[in-house]
C-alpha cells in the first residue's frame, strides 16, 4: 500500500532539535517555564499519527492516552510555531492540522491545514492532508469544498486505505445534493469495499435503500429494505429504522392499494419497529398518522402523545394532533397545536395552510390571509399557485366584508399572545413540574400564569364561537357584481362556510403528506362524541419535561443544552441549507482561506500568515466566523422527520435533502456508528458546532496547474531520451516527469473578460453552392480551426444533392416502424428561457422524464402535434383578443412576472442507426459526405478505435416537435460532432467555446447540478453576467453544424423536424489533448470515458502516420506512461508471487472497463476466479480488485499484451516527415 502521509518521523525529528534548541535560547535568555518538549517514544508514536486515523482513534488500543498524547504534541507544535514565528516547514502546519483533527478540533484543524496548503506548492501530492481537509470541510458542510477534496485524494491515489471513507461521504453529500445517480456509485463502491469503516455494511447499504426511496423508486426501496432485515445480526437500531421507514413507505406510497390494506401493512412495521426501538418518538409519530387516516382516532392520539413523551415535538407531531383535532371538531384545541406547529417551526407550510383553513372555516379571512402569506412565504411550501388564488380571493372578497363592520376578533398577530409566548409557556410548564419546590414569589407566578391561561383559553373559545357565528352573515353582503371571479367563488365560499368546520376538513394539510383527507368527513359523525380533552393530547394542563422542550423555540436550544443531541441534529440540518448556500454562492470561493483562532490570536496570526499575500482584506471580517451556531428557526423542513418529507406526493429537494442531511451530519462524529441511520438521537453536540462559511480556498487553477498538465508535460521529448529502448528494467522511477500529476482543474474564465459587446459573437458560417466547395481542403481546416467553436455549413444537402428524405418521418417508419425511440417528455419553454415547472423562477435545471416508444408510435404522435397547432393557431388568431386581457389580469397578481403553466411535449431522441441491415440506404447516403465529417474515415480517430461506440462513431437519428430540447453539454470526451438537420422545421442553436467550460461548470456547481451528468439549460442572463460569450444561429434544413472538440451547446427545436448526429475525431493537436484531459477530468469526477483513450492511443501508435511533432508528443507521451504503469504494475504483481495468466485479445475485441468503478482497464485485467471459469470474464482494475479482496486471493490476473510488443509498437512509433496530416 502507497504511503500517503508526509514523511512524519522526519518532521518529528526535525521538530525535536528545534524544540531543543528553542528551549535552549530562551531558558538562558528569559528562564521562563519550562517549555513543553517530546520524548523519542511519543514521537515515534506521533510519526504513525495522521488524517487516516480519523474515527479509529477510539478503536486504537489506547484511546484515552492517544488523545493526551495528541493534545500535548498540539500544544508542543503550536509553541514551537509561537517561537518561530511562523517560520517552521510547511509539514508542520500539515501534521498539526492531523493532531487537532483528531482531537475534534475543527476549526483550528482547517486553519493549519490552509496554513500547509498556503506552504506547499505540492500540496496535492499529499493525500492525508488532502484527506484531512475534506474532513474538516465535510464537518462544516461545506461539500462543495469537500467533494473537491475527497476526489483529489482518490485521483492521486486511487487505492488510498480510508478510499472507503471517502466514497461513503461522496454518497452522502451527493444524495443531499440530489446527484443520486453519483451518490449511488459512490455507495456502491464503499460496500464492495472490505476494509475496515467507520459505517457496517448494514448501514450502507440502509443508505443506498434509502437513496431509492428519496428517488421515488419505491419497489427498488422496499427490496432493498427487505433484503437488509434478512441480515444475520443486523443491529436493532438499524432494524429499528428500516421498518420504520418500509411502515411510513407503506403509508404513503401506492404500494399496495387502497388505504385500508396500505395501513394493514403500515402499522406492523411500525409496531415491529417499535418493539427494536420502544423509543423511536418518530415510529410513533408514524404511527400516530397511520391509525389517524383510518380514522382510528384514540390510537392516534396515544401514539402522538408518546411520539411527544419519546422525543422532540416536532412541528409535523403538532400540525398532525392540530388535524386531528379539527376533524374531531374541536378548532381550539386544533388551533392551539396549530400554533405550537408553527412555534416550533415558523416556516412550516402545512401548519400554516391548517391553520389559514381553520381561520377560513371561522370565517375570519384576514386571519387566514395571513396564514396562507405564511405558508406562501416558506420554501417548503408545494402549491404556491393554488394558494396565490385563494390569497387573492379573499383579499378580493375579505374587503368587501370588512366594508361594513368592524371585525373586532384577534388577528393572526395576536394569535400569539393568547397563546402566551413560547418563554412563559415554558416557564409555566417549569413551575408546573416544580410546583412542590415552589419558593413562595414562583408560587405566586405560578397562579398568574394560570389564571392568565384560563383567561386566554376562554377568550379564544368565546371568539372563534364568534367567528363561526359571524360567518353565516358576512357571507350575505353580496357579491361583487363587476368581478366574476369572484362572485362565483363567494358562492365556494358561502358553501363552504355554511358547512363549517366539517366541510374545511377537506382541505386540511398533514404534513407533507399526501394523505386525502376526503374520508375524514366519514370518520368524523362516529367520533364526535370523544371529547379532545380526555383521550387526546392534553397540552396545557398536564407537564412533562420533555413537553417542556417542545414549546422552547429552536433559537433557545442550541445553546444551551449539549446533551440534546436531537436539536443539534435538527438545528444542524437547518444550517445544512444555509451554509450550501452560502458555500455556492459565496462569490469568491477560490479565494483563500481566512481564519482565526480565537483564543490565540497571536498563534493565529501566524497560522494565518500575516505577510502571506493570500490574506486580503476581507480576512478580519471572517475572524467572528468561528462560534458555536446560533440558529434561527428559518428553514427547518417538514420533516424534521426524515421520511415525512421522502414521502410526500411532490416532494421539494428541500424535504428530500432533510434526511439526507440528518444522516449525513451525524457523520460529522467521527465514531457516529449506529446514529446514523436514524438521524436524531445524535450523542454529537459538537455537530451543531460550526463556521458560518466554508473558508476555504483551492487556490486558482491558473496558479497551481496549467490546465494542459493533466497527463501531458509538454517537455515529454526529454523524457523520452531518459526511457527510450526501456528494456527489462528500463522503465525505473527515475523518469521523475513520469511522477504523478495533479488532479485535473477546470480552466478559469478567460481573461481578460470579453466586453460585453462582444458576448453575441457572429456565428462562423460558410455557405456552399456545389460539390467542389464541400471538398475543398480549407473547409475542413476552417471547422477544425480551435478557433471557431463552432462551424455551420448551409446548404451542403443540396450541394451534395443529399437525399435527406431518406431520413424523413415517413421513410423512418416505411423503413423500420417497430425500431425503439428514447423519449423525454419535456416542458414546452422559450428557447433562450428556462423555468421551474411552476413558471416562478428562471432555473439551471430542467429535468425531463424518460421512457421509450417506437419510431411508428412517435412519429404518430409528431403527426398529430402538428395538427394540433394547427388548430390551436387557428383558435388563437380569434381569440387573440381575449387571450391578452387575461394575460394583464394575471400579471398584476404577483409583483414579477410568471410564467407557464408549460405544456408537456415529447422529444424522440438517441435513436440508434447502427445497423447497416436495417439503415442500409440511409448510412449509404452519408458516404457522400467530405472525408472529414463522416462516420467513417481513415482521418477520423473514432474509426481507430476498433469498436463501436453507440452514437459516437455510429449515426443518432432525433425526432423532434417544437420545443424538443437537448441539453448543455460537451460531447463524449470532447470529440467533434456532426449534425445535420433534416427538416422540414428549424433547430435554434446556443454555443460557448471550449475555454468557458470551466465557467459553466461553476454554475451547474452552484445550482446543485452535475457538469457532467445532469441536465441543465443555462441561463443567458448568467453568462452575460459572466461575460461569457455565446453563439446563436438557426440551423435549417439541410444546413450541417460542425461542433468544434470541446465546444458547450444546447439545441432546442423551433419547428417539427429529424436531425441525424455522430461524433469524429480529427487527427489534430487540440482534439488529443482535450480528449484526453477530458479522459482524466472524467476519473476525478468517477464518471466513465465512453472513448478508451488508452486503447485508442495503442491502436493510434499502430495505425496512423503523425506528422504534427505536438500530436505526436503528446501520444508518444502517453504510451510512455501507461507503458510505465503497465510494467510496473506487472513487476509488483510478480513479486507478490500472483500469477499474471497470458489471455491475448481478439482483434475486434472492445476496450476493458472496471466493471465497478468504470475507469478504462488495459492490458492487465483483473477477473475475478468464477466469472474467469465461467468464461464471462467480470474485470475489474486493480483498485476494485483489492477493495473486495487485499491479496487478490479471488482474482486471475490476465495479460492482454506482451510488454515486448508494446514496447516495440512505441519504439516504431516515430514522427512522421510528411506535412498533411491525413487524408
Ligand atoms: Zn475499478
Amino acid at each position: 500500500m502507497k504511503s500517503c502521509g508526509v514523511s512524519l518521523t522526519t518532521a518529528a525529528v526535525a521538530f525535536g532539535d528545534e524544540a531543543k534548541k528553542m528551549a535552549a535560547g530562551k531558558a538562558s535568555r528569559e528562564g521562563e517555564e519550562e517549555p513543553l518538549s517530546l520524548t523519542v517514544e511519543e514521537r515515534e508514536a506521533l510519526g504513525d499519527m495522521d488524517s487516516r486515523l480519523f474515527g479509529f482513534v477510539r478503536l486504537h488500543e489506547d484511546g484515552a492516552r492517544t488523545k493526551t498524547l495528541l493534545g500535548k504534541a498540539v500544544r508542543c507544535y503550536e509553541s514551537l510555531i509561537l517561537k518561530a514565528e511562523g517560520k517552521v516547514e510547511s509539514d508542520f502546519f500539515c501534521q498539526l492540522g492531523h493532531f487537532n483533527l483528531l482531537l475534534e478540533d475543527y476549526s483550528k484543524a482547517l486553519s493549519a491545514y490552509q496554513r500547509y496548503y498556503s506552504l506547499q506548492a505540492d500540496y496535492w501530492k499529499n493525500a492525508a492532508f488532502l484527506y484531512g481537509l475534506g474532513l474538516v470541510y465535510f464537518y462544516y458542510n461545506a461539500f462543495h469544498w469537500a467533494i473537491k477534496a475527497f476526489q483529489d485524494v482518490l485521483y492521486v491515489d486511487p487505492s488510498f486505505c480510508r478510499a472507503k471513507e471517502i466514497h461513503l461521504r461522496l454518497g452522502l453529500m451527493f444524495k443531499v445534493n440530489t446527484d443520486y445517480k453519483s451518490s449511488l456509485k459512490h455507495f456502491q463502491l464503499a460496500l464492495i469495499d472490505c476494509n475496515p469503516c467507520t459505517l457496517s455494511s448494514a448501514e450502507i447499504q440502509f443508505h443506498i435503500a434509502h437513496l431509492y426511496e428519496t428517488q421515488r423508486k419505491y419497489h427498488s426501496a422496499k427490496e432493498a429494505y427487505e433484503q437488509l432485515l434478512q441480515t444475520e445480526n443486523l443491529p436493532a437500531q438499524v432494524k429499528a429504522t428500516v421498518l420504520q421507514q418500509l411502515g411510513w413507505m407503506h403509508h404513503n406510497m401506492d404500494l399496495v392499494g387502497d388505504k385500508a390494506t396500505k395501513e394493514s401493512y403500515a402499522i406492523p412495521y411500525l409496531q415491529k419497529s417499535l418493539e427494536a426501538d420502544p423509543n423511536s418518538g418518530q415510529s410513533w409519530y408514524f404511527l400516530g398518522r397511520c391509525y389517524s387516516s383510518i380514522g382510528k382516532v384514540q390510537d392516534a392520539f396515544v401514539s402522538y402523545r408518546q411520539s411527544i413523551d419519546k422525543s422532540e415535538a416536532s412541528a409535523d407531531t403538532w400540525c398532525s394532533i392540530g388535524v386531528l383535532y379539527q376533524q374531531q371538531n374541536q378548532p381550539m384545541d386544533a388551533l392551539q397545536a396549530y400554533i405550537c406547529a408553527v412555534q416550533l417551526d415558523h416556516g412550516h407550510a402545512a401548519a400554516w395552510m391548517d391553520l389559514g383553513t381553520l381561520y377560513e372555516s371561522c370565517n375570519q379571512p384576514q386571519d387566514a390571509i395571513k396564514c396562507y402569506l405564511n405558508a406562501a412565504r416558506s420554501k417548503r411550501c408545494s402549491n404556491t399557485s393554488t394558494l396565490a388564488a385563494r390569497i387573492k380571493f379573499l383579499q378580493n372578497g375579505s374587503d368587501n366584508w370588512n366594508g361594513g363592520q368592524s371585525l373586532s376578533h384577534h388577528p393572526v398577530q395576536q394569535v400569539y399572545s393568547l397563546c402566551l409566548t413560547p418563554q412563559k409557556l415554558q416557564h409555566l410548564e417549569q413551575l408546573r413540574a416544580n410546583r412542590d419546590n415552589l419558593n413562595p414569589a414562583q408560587k405566586h407566578q405560578l397562579e398568574q400564569l394560570e389564571s392568565q391561561f384560563v383567561l386566554m383559553q376562554q377568550m379564544r373559545h368565546k371568539e372563534v364561537a364568534q367567528g363561526l357565528h359571524k360567518s353565516q352573515s358576512s357571507c350575505l353582503s353580496g357579491p361583487n357584481e363587476e368581478q366574476p371571479l369572484f362572485s362565483t367563488g363567494s358562492a365556494q365560499y358561502h358553501q363552504a362556510t355554511s358547512t363549517g368546520i366539517k366541510k374545511s376538513n377537506e382541505h386540511l394539510t398533514l404534513p407533507s403528506n399526501s394523505v386525502p383527507q376526503g374520508d375524514a368527513d366519514s370518520h368524523l359523525s362516529s367520533h364526535t362524541a370523544t371529547s379532545g380533552g380526555q383521550q387526546g393530547i392534553m397540552f396545557t394542563k398536564e407537564s412533562k419535561p420533555s413537553k417542556n422542550r417542545s414549546l422552547v423555540p429552536e433559537t433557545s436550544r442550541h445553546t444551551g443544552d449539549p446533551s440534546n443531541g436531537c436539536a443539534d441534529v435538527k438545528g444542524l440540518s437547518n444550517h445544512v441549507h444555509q451554509l450550501i448556500a452560502d458555500a455556492v454562492s459565496s462569490p469568491n470561493h477560490g479565494d483563500s482561506p481566512n481564519l482565526l483562532i480565537a483564543d490565540n490570536p497571536q498563534l493565529s496570526a501566524l497560522l494565518i500568515g500575516k505577510a502571506n499575500g493570500n490574506v486580503g482584506t476581507g480576512t478580519c471580517d471572517k475572524v467572528n466566523n468561528i462560534h458555536p451556531a446560533v440558529h434561527t428557526k428559518t428553514d427547518h423542513s417538514v420533516a424534521s422527520s426524515p421520511s415525512s418529507a421522502i414521502s410526500t406526493a411532490t416532494p421539494s429537494p428541500k424535504s428530500t435533502e432533510q434526511r439526507s442531511i440528518n444522516s449525513v451530519t451525524s457523520l460529522n462524529s467521527p465514531h457516529s456508528g449506529l446514529h446514523t441511520v436514524n438521524g436524531e438521537g445524535l450523542g454529537n453536540s459538537q455537530s451543531s458546532t460550526k463556521v458560518d462559511l466554508p473558508l476555504v480556498s483551492h487556490r486558482s487553477t491558473s496558479q497551481i496547474i496549467p490546465s494542459m498538465s493533466v497527463s501531458i508535460c509538454p517537455s515529454s521529448t526529454e523524457v523520452l531520451k531518459a526511457c527510450r529502448n526501456p528494456g527489462k528494467n528500463g522503465l525505473s522511477n527515475s523518469c521523475i516527469l513520469l511522477d504523478k500529476c495533479p488532479p485535473p482543474r477546470p480552466p478559469t474564465s478567460p481573461y481578460p473578460p470579453l466586453p460585453k459587446d462582444k458576448l453575441n459573437p457572429p456565428t462562423p458560417s460558410i455557405y456552399l453552392e456545389n460539390k467542389r466547395d464541400a471538398f475543398f481542403p480549407p473547409l475542413h481546416q476552417f471547422c477544425t480551426n480551435p478557433k471557431n467553436p463552432v462551424t455551420v455549413i448551409r446548404g451542403l444537402a443540396g450541394a451534395l444533392k443529399l437525399d435527406l428524405g431518406l431520413f424523413s418521418t415517413k421513410t423512418l417508419v416505411e423503413a423500420n416502424n417497430e425500431h425503439i425511440v428514447e423519449v423525454r417528455t419535456q416542458l414546452l419553454q422559450p428557447a433562450d428561457e428556462n423555468w421551474d415547472p411552476t413558471g416562478t423562477k428562471k432555473i439551471w435545471r430542467c429535468e425531463s422524464n424518460r421512457s421509450h416508444t417506437t419510431i411508428a408510435k412517435y412519429a404518430q404522435y409528431q403527426a398529430s402535434s402538428f395538427q394540433e397547432s394547427l388548430r390551436e393557431e387557428n383558435e388563437k388568431r380569434t381569440q387573440h383578443k381575449d387571450h391578452s386581457d387575461n394575460e394583464s389580469t394575471s400579471s398584476e397578481n404577483s409583483g414579477r412576472r410568471r410564467k407557464g403553466p408549460f405544456k408537456t411535449i415529447k422529444f424522440g431522441t438517441n435513436i440508434d442507426l447502427s445497423d447497416n441491415k436495417k439503415w442500409k440506404l440511409q448510412l449509404h447516403e452519408l458516404t457522400k459526405l467530405p472525408a472529414f465529417a463522416r462516420v467513417v474515415s481513415a482521418g477520423n480517430l473514432l474509426s481507430h478505435v476498433g469498436h463501436t461506440i453507440l452514437g459516437m462513431n455510429t449515426v443518432q437519428l432525433y425526432m423532434k416537435v417544437p420545443g424538443s430540447r437537448t441539453p448543455g453539454h460537451q460531447e463524449n470526451n470532447n470529440f467533434c460532432s456532426v449534425n445535420i438537420n433534416i427538416g422540414p422545421g428549424d433547430c435554434e442553436w446556443f454555443v460557448v467555446p471550449e475555454d468557458y467550460w470551466g465557467v459553466l461548470n461553476d454554475f451547474c456547481e452552484k445550482n446543485n447540478l452535475n457538469f457532467l451528468m445532469s441536465s441543465w439549460w443555462p441561463n443567458l442572463e448568467d453568462l452575460y453576467e459572466a461575460n461569457v460569450p455565446v453563439y446563436r444561429f438557426i440551423q435549417r434544413p439541410g444546413d450541417l453544424v460542425w461542433i468544434n472538440a470541446g465546444t458547450v451547446h444546447w439545441v432546442q427545436a423551433v419547428g417539427w423536424c429529424n436531425n441525424i448526429a455522430w461524433n469524429v475525431g480529427p487527427l489534430t493537436a487540440c482534439q488529443y489533448k482535450l480528449a484526453v484531459e477530458r479522459y482524466e477530468w472524467n476519473k476525478l469526477k468517477s464518471v466513465k470515458s465512453p472513448v478508451p483513450m488508452v486503447h485508442l492511443s495503442w491502436n493510434m501508435a499502430r495505425n496512423i502516420k503523425v506528422s504534427d511533432p505536438k500530436l505526436f508528443e503528446m501520444i508518444k507521451y502517453c504510451l510512455l506512461k501507461i507503458l510505465k504503469q503497465c510494467q510496473t504494475l506487472r513487476e509488483a504483481l510478480v513479486a507478490a508471487g500472483k500469477e499474471v495468466i497470458w489471455h491475448g485479445r481478439t482483434n475486434d475485441e472492445p476496450a476493458h472497463y472496471c466493471s465497478i468503478c468504470e475507469v478504462e482497464v488495459f492490458n492487465l485485467l483483473f477477473v475475478t476466479n468464477e466469472s474467469n471459469t465461467q468464461k464471462t470474464y467480470i474485470v475489474h482494475c486493480q483498485d476494485c480488485a483489492r477493495k473486495t479482496s487485499r491479496s487478490l486471493e479471488n482474482f486471475v490476473v490476465l495479460e492482454q499484451y506482451k510488454i515486448e510488443d508494446l514496447i516495440q509498437v512505441y519504439d516504431q512509433f516515430t514522427l512522421a516527415l510528411s506535412l498533411s496530416s491525413s487524408s
